[in-house]
């Protein structure tokens, strides 16, 4: 560190949401120099809004190799856990008991048995086809209306606010680790590394990580890179307590540990709207119901929209967008953060992207992007 408005670090990571968070973490393990800088509380964050499942069931859909990438990534979890929890004490409320994919009708349970035997071809990921009266012994008061439903025993869900608050806290313990109100303004290229000017100073740096959720869009353009990810809204309702009845997660229905239901799983498509809206909050609020009628006599206590972050196969992009630059997004910073924290923490440390990463390259969208000026207006 060179002094109180010019730091130097080996590595400076841009964004302080799940995904920044987890590498930086990951990096300091390591026992690099490390700096994060988050923009602070005012930025749009899904890492703050998200439904928080740790799972591996479905994703692949579009991009095959991110079936066992998720995979390893939700392996990995409970030892990264273990591990942050006996750092930080606190309790991520993680749950592996396994996680449900409910299906309305025959027709739409049929295509997700197929797309995952396609998938376990590629990952070997193990699932379950369950009818009603299996599915009520985990989860009791399931409509036997329901077709059917897929379960994965590897998944499960944590606190995803826990998560970004340990991240922080394990971070927090190298002074000066965790800069807030630090928004990136500029991002240059030096003859040693990168020079990073933000309201609390300059940052200079041998490697930079652009992991900034949406704001990564901006930071690229100083790369010369155009990114083809985009917001995609999610709402979610939140319900008063209740009694501790269903043991698993599901995509669309969850019991956190303090006996609140999550319901969720809207996919909007509209830019940076980050409001609620009835329509969305009666058919997230319907579907519920017609999987677990007992919750319609369950208040609902709030509502709330956060923006995914999403590439157009939906799959992560790990990439070296310019020498020692390194881009890390996805759409599903909970259930990778341990493998964030764990082998893309080590890859940027090395300072290659070995060919397990080659899937995830921007290449796959636009061959020849990178090498590729873009002019901005
Ligand atoms: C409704 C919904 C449900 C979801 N459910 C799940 C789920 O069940 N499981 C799962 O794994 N994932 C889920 N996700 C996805 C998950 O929330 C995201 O993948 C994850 O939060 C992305 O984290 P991030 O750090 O990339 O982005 P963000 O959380 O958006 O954080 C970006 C950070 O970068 C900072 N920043 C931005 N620009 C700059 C800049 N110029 N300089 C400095 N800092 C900057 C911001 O301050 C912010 O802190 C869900 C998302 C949504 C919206």
């Amino acid at each position: 560190m060179t002094s109180r408005h010019e730091i130097g670090v080996e590595i400076a990571v841009i964004g302080g949401g799940l995904v920044g968070a987890a590498v930086a973490y990951g990096l300091i393990k390591k026992g690099l120099s490390v700096v994060l800088l988050d923009e602070g509380d005012t930025a749009i964050r899904a890492s703050r809004g998200n439904f928080g499942l740790v799972c591996a069931a479905g994703k692949g859909d579009k991009l095959e190799d991110y079936a066992p990438w998720a995979l390893q990534g939700v392996h990995v979890w409970a030892e990264f856990a273990r591990n942050l929890i006996a750092e930080t004490g606190i309790d991520l409320e993680l749950e592996q008991n396994g996680g449900f994919v409910f299906c309305a009708g025959p027709l739409a349970l049929k295509e997700r048995i197929d797309m995952m035997e396609r998938l376990k071809r590629k990952s070997g990921l193990d699932f379950d086809v369950m009818e009603p009266a299996e599915i009520a012994r985990l989860m009791p008061g399931v409509s036997s209306n329901v077709a059917g439903a897929i379960f994965c025993e590897i998944d499960g869900a944590a606190n995803p606010l826990k998560l970004l608050r340990a991240l922080h806290a394990a971070i927090s313990a190298t002074e000066g680790a965790l800069r807030r109100e630090a928004r990136a303004e500029r991002i240059e290229r030096t003859s040693g590394g990168y020079r990073i000017t933000t309201p609390a100073g300059m940052v200079t740096s041998e490697k930079v990580v652009l992991a900034a959720g949406l704001g990564n869009l901006g930071l690229a353009k100083w790369l010369g890179i155009a990114l083809p990810i985009k917001p995609m809204r999610g709402q979610i309702l939140v319900t008063e307590r209740y009694e501790s009845i269903l043991k698993a997660p599901s995509e669309h229905v969850r019991q956190t540990m303090d006996g609140t239901f999550l319901l969720g799983g809207s996919w909007e498509d509209v830019g940076y709207d980050t409001s609620t809206t009835f329509e969305v909050t009666r058919d997230i609020a319907a579907q519920a119901v017609s999987y677990f009628p007992f919750l319609e006599k369950v208040r609902l206590m709030r509502t709330w929209s956060a923006l995914r972050i999403l590439a157009p196969d939906n799959a992560p992009i790990y990439d070296e967008i310019a020498p020692g630059a390194f881009l890390v997004t996805c759409h599903s910073g909970v259930s990778l953060a341990a493998i964030h924290a764990g082998k893309v923490a080590s890859w940027i440390a090395d300072g290659a992207l070995p060919d397990e990463a080659a899937a995830f390259a921007l290449s796959r969208f636009e061959p020849g992007l990178k090498e590729r000026e873009i002019a901005y207006g």
